[in-house]
């Protein structure tokens, strides 16, 4: 599933090719997404200049001088930079044509992803509660002290909710609590102030290095026959029951709840 790394590679990797050019069409070829893709939705971009492709959580936000397309990649979703010469491939639902020859083309297989419109996205019912953004200066380990005041629920859960911080996926949820040191279960509303400190710096740097893993894998969103894999990273412990722990090598450990794995170390994560 692409996570907000994912989706942050696929705003830099769409945006320089469609920043100030005009649409000249929009196709849909299955509006049968998350929700239906709005009928209007051509009418409404077609002939208008794009301003600037902005990301806020894990939607795109394609911003016109007449609204905000806001596309969302969903469990399987992925967009790339084809010329007008490349064939649609299977699970192409929806193709972005510019005056440059260039094509954006939406490749979704599970199609649980979305394309809808907004005058003021911000407001949207899917954007207006979400909390800051992971790497914004107003996400603070102070923030997450405040919140988490009174709070019963699992530290890992707590960062893992939009309202709190967007973008915190299981993956780096799991990552960021090794490098603070902090138990996946401790109870939000128990941990200290100097420890949100040192937790929300880890999820910044996590989510930061991963970003940076994906500014490599830029120049496979033009032209690529394939869509953009989702890229490989580096971690720590996810993924890794029963490895050495990277700090003190006694095995670690996995939780599961759901389809959802927490891998942790019992020794080093209190
Ligand atoms: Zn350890």
């Amino acid at each position: 599933m692409p996570e907000l790394p994912e989706v942050e590679t696929t705003r830099r990797g769409i945006a320089p090719h469609c920043e100030g050019r005009s649409i000249r069409q929009l196709i849909i070829r299955n509006p049968s997404l998350r929700w239906p893709v709005p009928d209007d939705l051509p009418a409404r971009m077609e002939g208008h200049t794009i301003r600037a492709v902005d990301r806020r959580a894990k939607y795109i936000l394609i911003r016109l001088d007449t609204g905000t397309a806001i596309v969302h990649l969903g469990m399987s979703g992925s967009m790339r930079v084809v010329t007008d010469q490349s064939p649609p491939l299977k699970h192409d639902h929806v193709e972005l044509q510019l005056d440059n020859g260039l094509l954006i083309r939406f490749n979704d297989p599970r199609r649980f992803g979305c394309w809808l419109w907004s005058d003021h996205p911000e407001q949207h019912a899917l954007l207006e509660s979400l909390g800051p953004e992971p790497l914004a200066p107003e996400f603070t380990g102070g923030l997450l002290y405040r919140l988490s005041r009174g709070k019963q629920v699992a530290v890992k859960s707590f960062i893992m909710d939009n309202r709190v911080v967007v973008g915190v996926g299981n993956i780096y949820a799991n990552e960021a609590l090794f490098k603070a040191g902090i138990h996946p279960n401790r109870k939000a509303g128990r941990i200290s102030a100097d420890r949100y400190h040192r937790l929300a710096e880890a999820i910044r740097e996590t989510l930061s290095a991963a970003i940076l893993m994906g500014g490599t894998t830029l120049r496979d969103f033009v032209n690529s026959d394939g869509k953009p894999g989702y890229f490989a990273q580096s971690l720590l412990v996810y993924g890794k029951r029963g490895q050495p722990c990277p700090e003190c090598q006694r095995p670690l450990k996995e939780m599961r709840t759901g389809q959802r794995s927490t891998v942790y170390c019992g020794n080093c994560q209190r």
